[in-house]
């Protein structure tokens, strides 16, 4: 298999998610969607708390970080390196969405916001919201300096998401535990032990930038509805 899978996603019916390795790539993504009949939708991401709400392919790639359709027949794409994925699924109402959270994305609450977004437009309520977060850089790898914790800290982050890493000014941060804070505080209930939360630094069937620094590898995350 080129792509991870979510438990408590692939129950869910009529509906397509992964979390691609690093042998599946921009080509195969393609191909995959194409087979399924289904229309990928990527981003140009930046780091951003952008949210996209998306009913059809946009003719350019939004700027953003995050996408949210209720549209069957989209597959909404985000790509990763050591950055977190996190898909999104109401089930009541089949709202999908798509984040890409790195440190910037995270410190300005994308996952918040893209949980806001879905009630706002949809009317979801969040305890119907299955969540599932894909590889990123764990925190054993994940070294950053003190200029990363203040600003975490002061967007009223806790401060136990960083671990003196024993040099003066450097910090282990725990990215997935700031974003699993997020789904927690906009009311999303946690799943079971996701499984899927292998470090991409570590292991070698994922890219890295932190470890390989190409500007182009990146890993592609996905999920969309089909017509029941
Ligand atoms: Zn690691």
């Amino acid at each position: 298999m080129h792509y991870l899978i979510d438990e408590s996603l692939s129950r869910v019916p009529d509906l397509v998610h992964g979390f691609g390795r690093k042998d599946f790539n921009e080509y195969d993504l393609q191909a995959f969607a194409r087979e399924r009949n289904l229309r990928p939708v990527l981003l140009d991401q930046i780091h951003s708390d952008v949210v996209h709400i998306i009913d059809d392919v946009p003719p350019v790639r939004p700027r953003g970080d995050a996408l949210v359709t209720n549209v069957p027949g989209l597959l909404l794409v985000v790509k990763t390196a050591d950055c977190l994925p996190l898909l999104l699924m109401d089930e009541r109402l089949r709202v999908v969405a798509a984040i890409h959270a790195g440190w910037r994305g995270t410190r300005s609450r994308i996952v918040q916001k893209t949980v806001r977004a879905m009630k706002t437009r949809f009317g979801t309520n969040p305890a119907d919201i299955v969540a599932a977060a894909g590889p990123c850089i764990g925190p054993a790898c994940y070294e950053v300096g003190e200029d990363v914790r203040r600003e975490f800290l002061s967007a009223e982050f806790p401060d136990d998401l960083f671990v003196p890493a024993g040099r003066p000014g450097k910090y282990f941060f725990d990215l997935e535990a700031a974003n699993a804070l997020q789904l927690r505080s906009a009311g999303v209930p946690p799943g079971p032990p996701a499984g899927l939360s292998a470090c991409n630094h570590c292991d070698p069937d994922f890219h890295s930038y932190r470890r390989d620094h190409s500007p182009s590898d990146r890993m592609f995350s996905f999920i969309g509805l089909f017509s029941p």
